[in-house]
């Protein structure tokens, strides 16, 4: 499997370069950049700006990179062809439309984790949201480095939608935060805390408290070859799936199959 890496120069492409290394299967063909990112003096793949020139190359593009590139990815791809591994967090509704439109041309896996063990997690929340009462609350909280740009993580908000969708609760019932004279906690609501700071890789912790009791399930990921493990199974998926818009979950049961 050829692959062609967008974001090649962040912290996300250089986990995900290092893993695709190490498997026997997988070339790494191309890695594209913005024009403002040196290229690395490593030997390692081409190094460019534009994916168009490169996309022939893979048979797989892997993005990490931002939301405006996560959807010009998406075009190019539709255009050649070429399956598409998506992995920006923050993307706005056009930019969400635009990898939508592409996977009715191309096959595309798009996760805001691509961590088998935030599946897990997930897979365990919607077990205890059925076996705890209704009426415990739900609030997420997480953690990620300074730099991370959106916030709450996409992964919190992927958490916050599946509970909220779970309790039959409406789309409004994510509360970003809290501060002021709040008042008393509505039943009907979802709270996700953003922290900053460090070099916290990615740490979700959903809380469901009841009264005189709590439950915490939380996961922690230590470097981001956490990521870098699922995108790879993403990849090998997508290279051969049809056209379509595939979740991690597609991902995990057919390798399951
Ligand atoms: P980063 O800032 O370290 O890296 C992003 C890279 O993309 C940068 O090197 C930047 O120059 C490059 N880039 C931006 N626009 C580009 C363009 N138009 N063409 C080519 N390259 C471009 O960020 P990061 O920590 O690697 O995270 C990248 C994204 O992945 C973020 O949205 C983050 O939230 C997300 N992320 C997702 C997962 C997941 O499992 N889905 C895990 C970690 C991070």
């Amino acid at each position: 499997m050829r692959v062609v890496l967008v974001g090649a120069g962040g912290r996300m492409g250089r986990a995900v370069a290092q893993t695709l290394a190490g498997a026997e299967d997988v070339t790494l063909k191309a890695r594209v950049e913005r024009p403002e990112v040196a290229a690395p003096v490593d030997g390692g793949a081409p190094w460019g700006h534009d994916l168009g020139a490169f996309v022939a190359r893979g048979d797989v593009v892997v993005e990490f990179s931002s939301p405006a590139a996560a959807a010009a990815a998406a075009a190019v791809c539709a255009e050649c062809g070429a399956a598409l591994v998506s992995g920006t967090t923050g993307l706005g509704d056009s930019e969400e439309e635009g990898l939508r439109a592409a996977a009715r041309k191309t096959a595309i896996v798009r996760a805001a984790n691509f961590s088998l063990g935030v599946l897990a997690l997930r897979r365990a929340l919607a077990t205890a949201l059925g076996a705890v009462p209704a009426s415990w609350d739900v609030e997420i909280v997480e953690r990620h480095h300074r730099g991370k740009q959106d916030a709450p993580s996409g992964t919190a908000l992927q958490l916050a939608r599946e509970a909220a969708e779970r309790r039959g609760y409406p789309a409004s019932a994510l509360r970003m935060g809290r501060s002021g004279r709040v008042g008393a906690r509505p039943d009907a609501e979802i709270g996700i805390h953003a922290l900053r700071g460090g070099t916290w890789v990615g740490d979700h912790a959903v809380v469901l408290a009841g009264a005189g009791e709590w439950l915490e399930l939380r996961h922690v990921a230590e470097d981001r070859t956490a990521f870098a493990h699922g995108v790879l199974a993403a990849a090998r998926f997508v290279a051969t799936a049809p056209p379509g818009f595939y979740t991690l979950d597609e991902v995990a049961s057919a390798a399951a199959r």
